[in-house]
């Protein structure tokens, strides 16, 4: 059956400015602590940074 879906047309509202990333704050990086071991996890002092998965680095919170 292919019944012609009116699919509901989203309405992109122009918005005045994107949404900060919330997991990395909208600088598209993050910073997490190395675990070392795998069984104790142990957090070490030094910490790496990673490019923020949420927002793949643009910064802006993901729309969807
Ligand atoms: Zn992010």
């Amino acid at each position: 059956m292919t019944a012609a879906k009116k699919s509901a047309t989203r309405r992109k509202t122009a918005l005045p400015k994107p949404a900060k990333c919330p997991d990395c704050d909208g600088h598209g990086e993050i910073t997490e602590a190395v675990k070392v071991g795998t069984r104790k996890g142990r957090i070490t002092d030094h910490r790496q940074t990673g490019l923020c998965l949420t927002c793949l680095g643009f910064g802006e919170a993901p729309t969807d």
